[in-house]
């Protein structure tokens, strides 16, 4: 199909000038038809327009048709150009073919010959067109898919980079406990053999379940950590109370001793639809990593804290505090953060905890933060969202207003 075609016509006979243009607006729809009176006319006009096709005369004075037409070459390759010869011309209408001439017209010109060689040079030009345009969206496209194809095999190297560094430090963590255990089961293996007291016998088994427990930790890290990466992580939410959550966490970890400061809003629940399991996980982290970074005898606070329609949990310490520039990274696992390399039995951990933790706070529709101060501290603090009953009538606005509901100091 054409779209209105844009043709030129060039002919020092000032009547066919003004007669042609009639004649094709009248046969081809839309046609828009410029005229010059001269091959330099002409010229110029190219020189600024796109024309699907130009119909010029053989014999004009100055420059003549077949001299245009080496231009029209020159300048517009692609445009079909027909010429006009003399009644019997055959050697001009040849020249013109061999010039590059799409086609030529007989004088008298037969309009509907005119038209229908028109037609056919226009569409053979237009197809042409469509053909490079193609053409140019192919080599376009090509190229897009070939940087496409970098940048996911760059992606694979990452990938595999990550992995390599994740199985080394896995090997390097797992070899430590296992190390240990091997050297204490030989150790009480020879004791054994020398039948030495119990006493000795039981520091060994005590030593060889820390470390079957760090290998525990680890395993599950791990697994949790497959399944969160693989997106098959499922929490099974109940209603519960977070007060008594958290009281039985905190004395189920510290054995029994209990803490040793207590402030409770008494008969005030804080009602959230949580995987108990997994909330008590978080916070166990929480509770394990403040001991494990803070001096023996320094308090850790745990703080239930209840605004609007979320509650928060604080677990605060006044321990060794976090670097500045681990803090953007803390809650990502150490072999995605940049620059992090683990040394061989280091005992540095995996940085797996709070990965995981930051995944179930936020499958709970909550989050995770922390501020640190190095060398005063740290607070790391859940917020997730409150049960709200749909069936309660209205919400008593001092329940709304920030206020605490709880607080337990932990013996460390
Ligand atoms: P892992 O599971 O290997 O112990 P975590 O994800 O629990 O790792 O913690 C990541 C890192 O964050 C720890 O190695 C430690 O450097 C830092 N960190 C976590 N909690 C604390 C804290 N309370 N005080 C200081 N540093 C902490």
């Amino acid at each position: 199909m054409m779209n209105s075609p844009h043709i030129l016509i060039v002919d020092d006979d000032v009547a066919l000038l003004q007669a042609l243009p009639q004649a094709l607006s009248l046969r081809m729809e839309g046609a828009k038809v410029d005229t010059s009176d001269s091959a330099l006319g002409a010229l110029k006009l190219i020189g600024e327009n796109h024309y699907d096709a130009i119909v010029s005369d053989i014999k004009m004075p100055g420059m003549d048709g077949l001299a245009l037409l080496a231009n029209i070459q020159e300048l517009r390759p692609d445009t079909p150009t027909l010429l006009i010869t003399g009644h019997g011309e055959h050697n001009l209408a040849i020249q013109a073919l061999r010039g590059g001439a799409y086609d030529f017209i007989q004088k008298p010109i037969d309009r509907d010959y005119l038209v229908a060689a028109l037609n056919r040079a226009i569409q053979t030009h237009q197809l042409r067109r469509q053909v490079l345009e193609q053409q140019l969206a192919l080599e376009l496209h090509a190229r897009s898919l070939e940087d496409t194809v970098q940048k996911r095999t760059q992606e694979l190297v990452a990938a595999n980079a990550t992995k390599d560094k994740f199985l080394r430090i896995v090997s390097h963590e797992l070899k430590t406990p296992l190390t240990n255990l091997k050297a204490m089961a030989q150790l009480l293996h020879r004791q054994l053999e020398r039948a030495e007291s119990a006493e000795v016998l039981c520091k060994g088994l005590t030593n060889m379940e820390r470390s079957i427990q760090r290998m525990e930790v680890l395993v599950n890290d791990l697994l949790d950590t497959s399944l969160i990466e693989t997106n098959m992580f499922v929490v099974h939410r109940k209603r519960c109370d977070l007060v008594a959550l958290c009281r039985q966490l905190i004395d189920e970890y510290t054995a029994g001793a209990g803490p040793t400061l207590t402030f409770e809003c008494l008969g005030e629940p804080v009602e959230v639809q949580v995987d108990a399991d997994r909330i008590g996980q978080v916070i166990i982290n929480l509770l394990s990593n403040a001991r494990k970074y803070s001096p023996k005898g320094s308090p850790i606070t745990l703080t239930l804290e209840q605004a609007g329609y979320e509650c928060t949990i604080s677990i605060r310490d006044m321990g060794v505090g976090i670097p500045a520039e681990m803090q953007p990274h803390i809650f990502e696992p150490f072999y995605r953060a940049p620059g992090v390399e683990v040394q061989s039995g280091s005992n540095a951990g995996l940085g797996l905890g709070l990965y995981i933790s930051r995944k179930i706070v936020e499958r709970h529709g909550g989050h995770i933060d922390v501020q640190s101060t190095p060398g005063e501290g740290s607070i790391f603090s859940v917020v997730l969202p409150l049960f709200v009953d749909p069936t309660a009538e209205s919400t008593d606005a001092a329940k709304l207003a920030p206020h605490t509901q709880a607080q337990w100091a932990i013996a460390h």
